[in-house]
Formats: structure tokens, C-alpha cells, sequence
């Protein structure tokens, strides 16, 4: 039985108040490991640790501060294969997707800002016969970073990373869904030499180590990536107390396919934006827009493509489609099919539980699943399934298309396929999202802002963004 612990003040400790929460293996349905259920009184201790720690890492200078983070950097490349199993048996994602996307990416998000840390600089603007204005950034202090279960050592380290740079101090809370490749991280912070009280991990619920951590006066900021429902209880909190917020919520992604775009390269690219990891990816296209002429060639093709999709154990490295999350999750799931289904959606592939054998019999797996003939007001096609779950439906015109893709009340990002990059780009500049991509999926450079529009978020992370945002910025005029 795996048992974890929190990680506060540079050692190992168990919950205050002795209690834990099963730690259940979505591919197999069976309870696997404890995670300590964490309190009020584990915050309490975390913010004190990073409180103390505060001055000593905040006064460092910057490439001092970066060789902690340089080092974790190389520790997660180093341990790629067994933070790569843990995050597979905790989360269920295949683990070919997990050695190639979560742990490269999380070992880059801290070299990454460990880099970016040592070029960081104020800005200063002169002349205009206004003297001389400067621009300093100084670390905020204790700040709170929360992330879900997806991605789950990627987002982890996404948030703790230039927290870290900019020199403040972390309370950092992982989903208690998926909390292992962070427990793990911890045990990597002590051999890379960060010092103690620098990043604390507590685990926990929600409400139980959330809502303390968003709501404690020591706190300065947050730093939240989840659901749009938790994402206001979150800024509601961080309100009654001034904190400084930035949140990374849900999306309802449209994939816009004009009639003249790149066939195979189209089809190839949908069928992995809509069911990677799932679909359990915030970035995943969930409402796949076809140009009318293209429309029944392109749906057959992205029927036989998702077909093929090899289900399986997520052990496996040949499997493609892992399990879902959780129990919780998959129940949610069939229950956005069974309403697909009242809707009057057309099932074009999957629609049900996908019955695995052996180890496996009692996973949590979906197939993954096309559905067409719902219009794009249907709750099928406003609300988040966040599951390996699509819609199709034909377009005719550009106008057309650009207000279905605006017709949620999320904005996060959006692709558009046509080897007319003036009419993508023109289509692209009038979509209500925080990225859009032309004739690709997810190629994320890490300077860029990220963040959506409406009620996908607030705030923007990424490169200086990032910094800034963990940061207290003053200007200094000098006459
Ligand atoms: P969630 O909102 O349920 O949980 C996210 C985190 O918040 C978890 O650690 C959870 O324990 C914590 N939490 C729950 N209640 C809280 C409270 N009251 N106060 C403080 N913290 C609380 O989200 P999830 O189900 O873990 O993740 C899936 C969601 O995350 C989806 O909606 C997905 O779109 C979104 N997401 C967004 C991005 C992005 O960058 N925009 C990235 C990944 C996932």
C-alpha cells in the first residue's frame, strides 16, 4: 500500500490529525495507496514553514535562486520512468503519453523559469521631458498554488516553478485525485538541495485544504487551475482577503475545419486534440465545426481514426486510450452521454463504458466517442464534458462559423484548419479565446501568455506573465 505524506518544512510528515483518503487506481478500480487528509492545521503549519523561509530565498540572488531549480530540473529527467509509472497508475493516462509529454514537460517548466529567472529584469522608460521612470519587481511573498488531476505533475511544476523563480515561497495543494507524482516531487526537492520551508506540498480535499489555504491571512496569492465552478469559489475567497488570483478554468474548445484545409494533417490532428489523455486535456477541441462540402469525408475519416484508437491497459506502452480519472469522473461522463442521447444526438463511434478484461475488468474506461446532429445551443455543446467525448456539426459560412465557436460562455482556445492563412487569420482574430491555433494543436511556447477569456479565466500565466504576476511591481520616478 502506497502511503504518502505532506512535504512541509523540507521533511516528511504525516496530517496533523491522523487521517487519510483511499488513493484508488482508475485502471483497475482497487484502492492502491492513502493520502493524507489534511486540515486547517497542516496549512497552518505549511504557511508558517514558508513564511520562515521567505526572507532567506527571496534576498537570494537570482541565479542562486535558479540552481535549486535547474537541479530538480535534471532529478525529473532523471527519474523520468518512475514518475512517469506513478503518474500512469495514479491518473490512468497511458504511460507513453506520460514519458512523453507530462514528465519532459514538467522537467522543462522548471528549467524553463530557472533560465528566464536569471535574464529577468525591470524595465526603464526615460526621455519625453518626464525624467526618469524605473520599474522593479520584488517577490510577493507566501503565495498558495492549486492544480487538478489531468496533467497532473505538469500543471504541479507549471505553477510552483516560477513562484519559485520570482522568489516567493509555495503552499502548494495537488488534486487529492491524483497526488503521487507531487508527493514524489518533494522527495526530489530535498536531493536538489532546495531549502527548507521553500515549497511545502499538502494534500488533501477541497474544502479541507483549500478553502483554508485560499482564505489564510498569511497567504498573498493564488494561483488556482481547475473547474470554473471551484475557480469562483476561489476568487470569491481571494477577494475577502485582497489576494492576488489568477485562474486557468475550463473550456468548451470549437476545432473549425474550412473545406480547403489540409486534409490527412486535419484529420490526424482532431482525432488526437479531441481524445489525448482522454479528452481530459483543457486545450482538447470538444466541438469539431466542418465546412459543409468536406463534412461527410472528413466525419468518416475521424470515425475510422478514432476506431483505431488502441484502448487498453495504461501500462501498456502501446495503448493510446487509458481510463478515465475516477469513478466520480466516469459517472459524470456517461451521464453527459445519456444526455447527449435525450438531446437526439446521432452516436457515430462509442457513446458507452468500453468493458475491459483481466486486471482491467473493473477500470474506468470510455470509448472514445463522436457524436453528431446537435446544434451548437445544446448542453452537449455548452457545458464541459471533459471526457474522450466530440461533437460534429456543419458549417456553411465564416460568419456562421465564428458565432457558433463564440457561443459559450468559455473561452479558452480554439484551432482552425485552411491553407488560407488570410481567412485563418481573419477567422482566428475574431474568436473569443485566449489562444488560437491555425493548422495545429497544443504547440505551446512557454514566453507566450496563457489563459482564457470569459468564464474559462482570469489572468494570464506564462514567461514574464508568470513572473510578474508572483511578483510586487513599483515604479521608481526620478525627476
Ligand atoms: P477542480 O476544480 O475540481 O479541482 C482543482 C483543484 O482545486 C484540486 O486540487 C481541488 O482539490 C481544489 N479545490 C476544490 N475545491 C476547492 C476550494 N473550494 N477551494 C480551493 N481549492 C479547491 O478541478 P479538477 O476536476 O481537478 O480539474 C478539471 C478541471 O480543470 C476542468 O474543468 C479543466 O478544464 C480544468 N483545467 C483547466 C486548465 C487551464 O489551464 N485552463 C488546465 C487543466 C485543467
Amino acid at each position: 500500500m502506497e502511503m504518502i505524506s505532506n512535504y512541509i518544512a523540507g521533511a516528511q510528515c504525516p496530517p496533523v490529525a491522523g487521517r487519510y483518503l483511499d488513493n484508488v487506481n482508475p485502471a483497475t478500480g482497487e484502492v492502491y495507496g492513502k493520502i493524507p487528509r489534511s486540515d486547517a492545521a497542516d496549512v497552518d503549519l505549511a504557511v508558517a514553514a514558508a513564511k520562515k523561509a521567505f526572507p532567506a530565498w527571496s534576498q537570494l540572488p537570482a541565479q542562486e535562486r535558479a540552481k535549486p531549480l535547474f537541479k530538480l530540473s535534471e532529478l525529473i529527467t532523471a527519474n523520468l520512468e518512475r514518475l512517469a509509472m506513478a503518474e500512469t497508475i495514479d491518473n490512468g493516462k497511458p504511460i507513453a503519453l506520460a514519458r512523453s509529454l507530462d514528465i519532459p514537460r514538467s522537467s522543462e517548466n522548471l528549467r524553463f523559469f530557472a533560465d528566464l529567472i536569471e535574464n529577468f529584469a525591470g524595465e526603464t522608460f526615460s526621455d519625453q521631458g518626464k525624467g526618469k521612470n524605473s520599474v522593479h519587481y520584488s517577490p510577493l511573498g507566501v503565495v498558495a498554488c492549486i492544480s487538478p488531476w489531468n496533467l497532473p505533475l505538469y500543471l504541479f511544476t507549471w505553477k510552483i516553478a516560477p513562484a519559485l523563480a520570482a522568489g516567493c515561497t509555495v503552499v502548494a495543494k495537488p488534486s487529492e485525485v491524483t497526488p503521487l507524482t507531487a508527493f514524489l516531487l518533494g522527495q526530489l526537492c530535498q536531493e536538489a538541495g532546495l531549502p527548507p520551508g521553500v515549497l511545502n506540498i499538502v494534500h488533501g480535499t477541497g474544502p479541507e485544504v483549500g478553502t483554508p489555504l485560499t482564505t489564510h491571512p498569511g497567504v498573498k496569492a493564488v494561483s488556482f487551475t481547475g473547474s470554473s465552478a471551484t475557480g469562483k469559489m476561489v476568487a470569491k475567497a481571494a477577494a475577502e482577503s485582497m489576494k492576488r488570483c489568477s485562474l486557468e478554468l475550463g473550456g468548451k474548445n470549437p476545432n473549425i475545419i474550412f473545406a480547403d484545409c489540409d486534409f490527412e494533417q486535419a484529420v490526424t490532428t482532431t482525432v488526437r486534440s479531441s481524445f489525448l489523455n482522454q479528452g481530459q486535456i483543457c486545450l482538447c477541441g470538444s466541438r469539431i465545426f466542418i465546412q459543409r462540402p468536406l463534412y461527410e469525408k472528413f466525419k468518416l475519416a475521424l470515425i475510422e481514426q478514432t476506431k483505431a484508437l488502441k484502448q487498453g491497459d495504461p501500462q501498456n506502452s502501446e495503448t493510446q486510450q487509458g481510463a478515465v480519472v475516477s469513478k466520480a469522473h466516469y459517472q459524470k461522463i456517461l451521464s453527459c452521454l445519456e444526455k447527449a442521447r435525450e438531446e437526439g444526438g446521432t452516436f457515430l463511434t462509442g457513446g458507452s463504458a468500453a468493458k475491459l478484461s483481466g486486471p482491467n475488468a473493473k477500470g474506468f474506461f470510455i470509448t472514445p466517442t463522436l457524436i453528431e446532429g446537435l446544434g451548437p445551443e445544446c448542453s452537449t455543446n455548452r457545458e464541459e464534458i471533459f471526457g474522450p467525448v466530440a461533437t460534429l456539426m456543419p458549417f456553411d459560412t465564416e460568419n456562421e462559423v465564428v458565432g457558433y465557436a463564440n457561443s459559450t460562455d468559455y473561452g479558452l482556445a480554439a484551432s482552425v484548419w485552411s491553407q488560407d492563412l488570410a481567412k485563418a487569420e481573419r477567422v482566428a482574430s475574431q474568436i473569443d479565446s485566449g489562444v488560437v491555433w491555425i493548422n495545429c494543436w497544443m504547440q505551446r511556447d512557454l514566453r507566450t501568455p496563457f489563459g482564457g477569456m470569459k468564464g474559462s479565466g482570469m489572468g494570464r500565466e506564462g514567461g514574464r506573465y508568470s513572473l510578474a504576476f508572483f511578483s510586487n511591481i513599483k515604479t521608481i520616478g526620478k525627476g
